[in-house]
C-alpha cells in the first residue's frame, strides 16, 4: 500500500493548550534510553566532537533499574491524574543500542502509563529479530529518520558505512511484520537538498511505511556547534508549515525530558543538559513536574521574559518545530498558575 504523505505530528488531535496548561500530567515524557549514536550525521551536534568535548557531554545508555524506576514513578504517581500520550523513547541518540530496549517498552506497556510507546530510530539496527521482539513488546508506534537515499549520501552525510539495499530490506520486513500492530513512519531530514532528491525518497520509502514526509532541519537547532556550516537555511518549519515567532515554549508545558543518566532537563535542545530540573535517581517524576524549577522557566516564558535564558533566547524550535501556540493565552495562564497558587 501507498503510504500517505503526512508529517507525523498531523497524524494526532491536537488539543487548544492555552485552554488547559497547566496539566496534571505532561502529554508527553521522553525518556533518553541511549544518548550514544553509531552515526555521526554533519547536521547534528554528534558529529561536532571538539563541541561534545568542549561540554564535557558523555554518551551513554539508560540502567534497566532506572528506567522501571521512573515507570512505577509514572504509574503509582499519575495513576488517578491519567496516562501520558505518549512515552518516547529517545532523546538526542540511537535508542536501539540500549540492549534492553525491548524489555524496556514491554515493562512500560505492561505498567499502562502512556496511551502510545513510540521510538525514533535511524533504522541501522533493525533486523528481522529485532523487529519481531519491538513489535511483541508492544511498540505503538517507530519513526525512522532516513537520512540517504544511498550508500554514499549516508557515507557524506552521516559517517556511516551500510549496505543501503539490507537498510531497505530490513525497514520493509519491519512494514510487512507489524501488520496492524504498530505505525511506522518514516521521515526524510531535508538539509537543503533539491527536490529531485527529496521526490527519489518518496518513490523508494512509499511502500515501506504508514506515513512519510520530509522535514526541514533548523540550522539552529544545536546550539555551540558547527553544524549551520552543513544545513541551509529553512525557509518553513519543520513540518513544512509557516515559521511563527513566539514568546512562549509550548514544550515546556507540554514534555517532560529525561536524559539517560535520569536527569530531568529543559528540553531536547538543552543537548549539553545545561538546565536540570531534577534528579530521577533521587526525586520522583511528579515532583519534577511540579516542581520550583520548571515553574520557573514557564513563568519566565509566560511573562515574556524568555531571552533570559541564553538558550531560548536563540532557539526556534518553538516558533518551527509546533503548531501549538500559546502567546495570546499567556496572560490567562498566569493568572490561572497564580490563583492555583504557583508564582
Ligand atoms: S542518527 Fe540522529 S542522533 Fe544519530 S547522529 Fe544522526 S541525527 Fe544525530
Ligand atoms: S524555547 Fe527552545 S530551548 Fe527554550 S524550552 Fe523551548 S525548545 Fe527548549
Amino acid at each position: 500500500m501507498e503510504a500517505k504523505i503526512q508529517p507525523k505530528i498531523l497524524a494526532e488531535k491536537r488539543k487548544e493548550l492555552g485552554r488547559i496548561v497547566p496539566i496534571d500530567v505532561p502529554f508527553s515524557v521522553q525518556i533518553d534510553i541511549c544518548s550514544a549514536c553509531n552515526f555521526k550525521c554533519n547536521f547534528c551536534f554528534h558529529s561536532d566532537i571538539a563541541a561534545v568535548e568542549k561540554a564535557n557531554v558523555k554518551f551513554g545508555s539508560m540502567s534497566y533499574e532506572l528506567f522501571c524506576k521512573i515507570i512505577d514513578d509514572m504509574k503509582r504517581e499519575w495513576k488517578t491524574k491519567g496516562k501520558v500520550k505518549k512515552l518516547r523513547l529517545f532523546k538526542v541518540g540511537e535508542p536501539l543500542l540500549n540492549k534492553n530496549v525491548c524489555e524496556m517498552i514491554h515493562y512500560a506497556k505492561s505498567a499502562d502509563v502512556a496511551e502510545k510507546i513510540e521510538i525514533t530510530t535511524n533504522g541501522s539496527m533493525l533486523n528481522p529479530e529485532l523487529n519481531q521482539k519491538l513489535i511483541d513488546a508492544g511498540l505503538d508506534i517507530l519513526n525512522i529518520s532516513v537520512n540517504g537515499i544511498n550508500e554514499a549520501q549516508y557515507k557524506k552525510v552521516c559517517n556511516y558505512e551500510m549496505s543501503f539495499d539490507e537498510y531497505l530490506s530490513n525497514i520493509r520486513d519491519f512494514y510487512e511484520r507489524k501488520a496492524d500492530k504498530c505505525r511506522l513512519t518514516i521521515k526524510y531530514s531535508d538539509i537543503g537538498y533539491t527536490d529531485e532528491i527529496n521526490q527519489k525518497f518518496y518513490e523508494i520509502f512509499s511502500d515501506k511505511c504508514d506515513e512519510m514526509f520530509v522535514e526541514t532541519i533548523s540550522d539552529t537547532l544545536w546550539q555551540d556547534t558547527n553544524i549551520s556550516k552543513n544545513v541551509k537555511k529553512a525557509q518553513v518549519g519543520t513540518y513544512g508549515d509557516e515559521i511563527v515567532q513566539k514568546k512562549v515554549c509550548p514544550f515546556l508545558f507540554t514534555t517532560l525530558v529525561i536524559n539517560e543518566s535520569g536527569i530531568a532537563h529543559l528540553c531536547c535542545v538543552d543537548w549539553k543538559n545545561e538546565y536540570m530540573l531534577g534528579d530521577l535517581n533521587k526525586e520522583s517524576i511528579n515532583s519534577i513536574w511540579t516542581g520550583v524549577i520548571l515553574r520557573k522557566y514557564q513563568m519566565l516564558h509566560l511573562k515574556g521574559n524568555k531571552d533570559k535564558m541564553d538558550l531560548c533566547k536563540k532557539c526556534q524550535s518553538l516558533s518551527a518545530n509546533t503548531p501549538d501556540n500559546l502567546d495570546l493565552y499567556a496572560d490567562q495562564v498566569l493568572a490561572r498558575m497564580e490563583s492555583g497558587g504557583i508564582s
